[in-house]
């Protein structure tokens, strides 16, 4: 057994699965020690029962173990926009809502359409945050996100884009969405789609139903997701290229991608919090820090969306982190910006699906880290040996109240204002270093 730097000690481990060895099932009240050398996992064992010598040792009885979350999407604001958000307050809430990682779209000013733009990104993250929270760019997939030229993709890819996306601004025409889609698979980038149909209602943040007919809002149809997930799937089964599908919000979409995914057509999904707890009553009262795009749906949608997260027919979670200052969200309804926050609040609110028995722990852990470490490629914590030791300890029990000071994102807009959530990081080691 090599040196090793850091042994955490009697963290309890949320599953009776283990993920290393021989699999041995565990009871629930086992205890595991994790053994972190040269910044991996070096072993995950029941507590006590390797003998080892740590350069460091954290006692972490009465904490979680849980990998260090992935965020396949979010929107950091900057260059451009830094009064709503920048790199260095966005990946402070990253660090402590439990973010190891964070993939961050490109419809900042100047977009992310060219190296100059990606190398910024990545300067200001690494002065802000050197030890991480780590920041993976998404390429723009056209110039400007104007959805008429592709960007020179290529070059994306080496300066350190991981993935390609004209999210917030799918692009319409389908010929060009799919020389797109070549031209990505040609240099290793995975394709991810915000799916909104153009014409109907596009960018509306309210669901076409009761809640939009009662407040006298124009609503958006499910069906303009749907329309888009069908053209992509039948696309990535025409071209057998993969496409990922950006924050899935009906039941419509769930049951297309469904259907792409038994036919083995090479199609992912993510969905986010707030498709799964939330529906469009929470509109009412014409609530701006409820808008949103897609917009939040109906019950049945909530009760598909869950569904499809355990069976793994949606693959992942992402927050579309979406920051917004006051003075943008406290206009009319049919005024404000699309979006919510979700770094600060998003490990704390899912893990309420694990406390109540909708989601197991592995699947929970999939969800969040595992999964986008697959799809996207990206550095995740399985608990295997060789794995980064990007890790968590976590009190799924203390309770806090969202109130604007305790949030570290820049902008305070979500609709979880004033309520109280369970659970919160007390440390966050990311390759085997504390950075919370
Ligand atoms: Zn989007």
């Amino acid at each position: 057994m090599p040196a090793i730097d850091l042994l955490v000690r009697g963290a309890s481990w949320p599953s009776t699965k283990a993920p290393w060895r021989d699999q041995n099932a565990l009871l629930p009240e086992d205890r595991v020690d994790l053994l972190v050398a040269g910044g991996k996992v070096v072993d995950l064992a029941p507590s006590g029962s390797i003998e080892a010598e740590a350069a460091e040792v954290v006692e972490a009885e009465s904490l979680t173990l849980l990998p260090g979350l992935i965020d396949a999407h979010t929107h950091l604001r900057e260059p451009g926009f830094e009064y709503k958000e920048d790199i260095a307050s966005g990946l402070a809430a990253a660090a402590a809502g439990g973010f190891s990682a964070i993939m961050c779209m490109a419809n900042t000013r100047p977009v992310n359409d060219n190296a100059t733009v990606t190398e910024l990104m990545l300067r200001k993250a690494a002065a802000a945050h050197p030890n991480g929270p780590r920041l993976f760019p998404v390429a723009g997939l056209t110039l400007g996100l104007a959805g008429e030229t592709l960007a020179p993709l290529g070059e994306l890819a080496r300066a350190g884009c991981v993935a390609a996306s004209n999210d917030g601004l799918p692009v319409k025409n389908t010929e060009l969405f799919r020389r797109a889609m070549e031209y990505a698979a040609t240099v290793d980038l995975p394709v991810i789609d915000h799916c909104e149909d153009p014409y109907l209602a596009p960018g509306a943040g309210m669901n076409e139903g009761r809640t939009s007919a009662l407040l006298g809002l124009r609503g958006q149809p499910a069906a303009a997701e749907a329309i888009q997930v069908a053209r992509d799937i039948l696309l990535a089964d025409e071209l057998e290229i993969p496409i990922h599908l950006a924050h899935v919000s009906c039941r419509e979409s769930v049951e297309l991608i469904a259907w792409g995914k038994e036919r083995g057509i090479p199609v992912t999904a993510e969905t986010c919090p707030h498709y799964l707890f939330l529906t469009e009553e929470a509109c009412e009262g014409y609530n701006t820090l409820a808008k949103v795009n897609p917009p939040l749906r109906t019950r049945d949608d909530v009760v598909a969306l869950r569904q499809a997260l355990g069976s793994g027919v949606i693959d992942i979670l992402a927050t579309d982190h979406a920051p917004h200052a006051d003075h943008e969200k406290e206009t009319p309804f049919s005024d404000a910006p699309c979006g919510l926050t979700g770094l600060d609040t998003a490990l704390a609110w899912t893990w309420r699906l694990v406390r109540e028995g909708a989601l197991s722990a592995e699947e929970f852990m999939r969800a969040w880290a595992t999964g986008p470490g697959r799809i996207f490629r990206l550095p995740a914590n399985g608990f295997v040996a060789g794995d980064p030791a990007d890790f968590l300890l976590f009190d799924p029990e203390e309770a806090w109240e969202v109130t604007p000071e305790m949030l570290r994102s820049k902008s305070k807009n979500t609709p979880l204002l004033g309520s109280t959530l369970h659970g919160r990081v007390k440390a966050h080691f990311i390759a085997g270093r504390r950075i919370v």
